[in-house]
């Protein structure tokens, strides 16, 4: 058959990655709502500056909850296994598995050869915005040094990425090990004509994004120098310093421990199951 190329085909499709009921895409709602509403105990509070970054840890089987603390600021959240920094949070497979932003039930998966739910969200209290589906973006990267010269011609040290890496290194990481960020709060998206764009970030103080930590995690966020995105930080259009720093507010992170008898039943998820070939196929090679 001819394809038609007259006209557009429909983007109402399924889809493309699903699971069967109750499989790895279908967590147990009742599970994680009965987390969400159990008794707790914080067991550790701080605020993040403006412009600036921190790295925690947090114990499997712990709520982080991340806040708007004053008014409306981005954060840009990496996350590792905390026994080891080669399994971390992968953006783009979340954004395939579950969808272009995050939200309630939605898990961070991570990298190969692991590829498991690091955290689910548990609570998201922009759930019911009108604009849900492009808040907390998982299309877009942490803002870096790099881009920002290559655009502007200006060195700054405070992109999420310079924030996440001096935040990440007492903890025994570099630079090499920050990743592709979920943007916490970011309302973003694709418009018209496909291209990324991002706009003022809807929050207020006490907007909360909670996730349940899976397994042991390393966690580290950055309140983006953008603050809530509403001006446009690039070349010409760049506002003065000042200007801009009305524009930023911290960020509020609480943890908390969870009465044990509304996590029974759960135990930390394993590694990917497969066993296959990948990686000694070269190997069988050269020993031939
Ligand atoms: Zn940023």
């Amino acid at each position: 058959m001819t394809e038609d190329r007259s006209t557009p085909r429909s983007y109402e499709q399924p889809a493309a990655y699903q699971s069967l009921p109750g499989g790895p895409l279908d967590p147990d709602r009742g599970f994680y709502a009965g987390v969400a509403s159990a008794d707790r105990a914080l067991t550790q509070e701080f605020e993040i500056p403006v412009r600036s970054g921190q790295a925690w840890e947090v114990k499997a089987g712990s709520i982080v909850r991340i806040h708007a603390v004053e008014g409306p600021q981005v954060g840009d959240l990496n996350l590792w296994n905390l026994h080891n920094p080669r399994e971390h949070f992968w953006a783009a497979r979340t954004r395939q598995l579950q969808r272009a932003s995050m939200t309630t039930y939605d898990r961070f998966w991570s990298t190969l050869p692991y590829l498991r739910p690091m955290a689910t969200v548990i609570g998201d209290s922009m759930a019911e915005h009108p604009d849900a589906e492009v808040i907390h973006d998982l299309l877009g990267t942490r803002c870096d040094p790099y881009v920002n010269r290559m655009l502007s011609g200006e060195d700054f040290d405070q992109h999420c990425h310079s924030n996440l890496t001096r935040a990440v290194l007492d903890h025994g990481l570099t630079e090499s090990d920050i990743h592709d960020v979920l943007n916490v709060f970011q309302f973003a998206g694709l418009n018209e004509k496909r291209e990324y764009f991002m706009d003022t970030c809807p929050t207020r103080p006490g907007d909360f994004f909670e996730f349940f930590a899976e397994i042991d995690l390393l966690c580290a966020l950055s309140t983006c120098p953008g603050g809530d995105l509403s001006m446009h930080m690039w070349g010409s259009e760049a506002a003065s310093p000042e200007e801009q720093l009305k524009h930023c507010h911290p960020l509020g992170v609480q943890v908390f421990s969870v009465a044990e008898d509304a996590l029974r039943g759960w135990t930390p998820p394993e590694p990917a199951a497969y066993r296959g070939r990948n990686g000694r196929h070269g190997l069988e090679l050269h020993s031939s």
